[in-house]
């Protein structure tokens, strides 16, 4: 495809700079991306980037620098929320990285969003716009039209929703859904690790009970923790939404009663100005990603619960299929077709699977968990997708 088409990517997430970054190692010369925000920033909290995500990032050149940033942790383990009994024990490190050519790592939020943004600037044919709220999108024959808050409006022949889970180019474009409450409830916080009995062994641990669970893990080579509490809610009918609403430690603390000695250290650590709460949301499937020349990427097609670790890794994955397909194929609507029929199957499965893991996670008998085969995302075989390579080979 012609690679001067003005190309807009609303959203400067992850899945958004992914997307701009991999278009413009394609070759791809005019591509604005137009953020809500006045800065671009990550909230602080930690991911998973698993070898599927680290194979797509190497791919677009990230590589050395996620080597720099992120930590590589030589094991996991899921433990009894009572007990702190080891229920399964995940090997990582070097094995997956025998395994699948990829790393399996651990970052902090803002390095992966820094890199991206620094990616991104060694770009020329990338102008990443801050302060630009998309209001709605429309479209003609020649192209498409983004309308923003503040009046302002943009032309492109091809329009990249990367707006996340409350997107405005799927409300104006595709479905007029809200998403929907998961039944969920996050908390999340960083800690440092000022003390040796603060340094886990191994350096991921997800503690699991009925209804509740509370994973941490080292960032930053071992100097910050990063917590991740999950507990099914009373309160079905929750809007309220976004990471950073105010909680309080003894609103965190009154969902761990009676939970092993680890964990309510764990929670006697978290800052009172730094705990956030946020509602996990999720939505139906859609039929499809594309309209004519718009398309959806990320949490805005396809926003699921974080039981699998995988929301970013497919927003990553999506961008990469997504720039290589343009790449690949002879017209748009060519390389849309591709783009749809090679992630959607694959986003819904995880969508699904994400939601089943988190049933069996929290269900009602973490005493008997992993005594029969535990089903996961390396079990599901997800690990050992390759975004750079599903085009040229489909
Ligand atoms: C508790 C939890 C833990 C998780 N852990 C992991 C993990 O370990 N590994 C993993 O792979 N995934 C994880 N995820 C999922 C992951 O965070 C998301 O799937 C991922 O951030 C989606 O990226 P995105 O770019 O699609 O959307 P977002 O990251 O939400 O980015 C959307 C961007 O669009 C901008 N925007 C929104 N509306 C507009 C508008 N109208 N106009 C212009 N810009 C707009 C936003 O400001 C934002 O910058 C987790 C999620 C949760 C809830």
């Amino acid at each position: 495809m012609q690679r001067d088409l003005p190309i807009a990517v609303v959203g400067a997430g992850l899945g958004g700079l992914v997307t701009a970054l991999a278009l413009a190692r394609e070759g791809f010369t005019r591509i604005d991306v137009y953020e809500r925000s006045p800065v671009l920033a990550e909230v602080g909290a930690g991911l998973t980037i698993s070898p599927n995500s680290s194979r797509a990032l190497i791919g677009i050149g990230l590589g050395p620098g996620l080597a720099a940033r992120a930590d590589e942790p030589p094991a996991a383990m899921t433990r009894h929320w009572q007990s702190g009994r080891v229920l399964t024990r995940s090997v990582r490190g070097q094995a997956l990285r025998d395994q699948y050519g990829a790393p399996y790592c651990l970052i902090h939020r803002a390095d992966l969003l820094d890199l991206l943004v620094e990616g991104c600037a060694a770009q020329p044919a990338v102008r990443i716009h801050t302060g630009h709220a998309l209001r709605s999108v429309s479209q003609d024959a020649t192209g498409v039209t983004l309308a923003f808050e503040d009046g302002r409006e943009a032309r492109a022949a091809l329009a990249i929703g990367c707006d996340g889970v409350k997107s405005a180019v799927r409300r104006s474009a595709f479905a007029a859904d809200a998403p929907q409450f998961s039944g969920y409830v996050a908390w999340r916080a960083l800690l440092p690790v000022e003390a040796p009995e603060h340094r886990l062994d191994p350096p991921a641990q997800l503690f699991i009970g009925i209804g509740h669970m509370f994973m941490r893990y080292h960032v930053r080579h071992g100097a910050l923790t990063n917590v991740v509490a999950v507990a099914r809610a009373q309160d079905t009918h929750w809007t309220e939404e976004g990471w950073t609403i105010p909680s309080t430690v003894a609103e965190l603390a009154s969902h761990y009663v009676g939970w092993h000695e680890d964990i309510l250290a764990a929670i006697r650590r978290v800052p009172e100005s730094q705990c956030f709460k946020w509602a996990i949301h999720v939505r139906e499937p859609l039929p499809s990603w594309r309209a004519g020349r718009l398309v959806l990427v990320g949490d805005a097609a396809h926003p699921m619960t974080p039981f699998m670790g995988m929301g970013a890794a497919m927003a990553i994955e999506d961008g990469v299929v997504l720039a290589r397909s343009l790449a690949l194929r002879p017209t748009l609507d060519d390389a849309l077709d591709t783009y749809e029929s090679l992630r959607k199957p694959r986003a819904d499965f995880v969508q699904v699977e994400s939601a089943k893991r988190g049933l069996r996670l929290m269900g009602s008998d973490p005493d008997s968990y992993g005594q029969s085969k535990e089903v996961s995302e390396d079990s599901l075989g997800l690990f050992a997708y390759d975004a750079m390579g599903v085009v040229a080979a489909a």
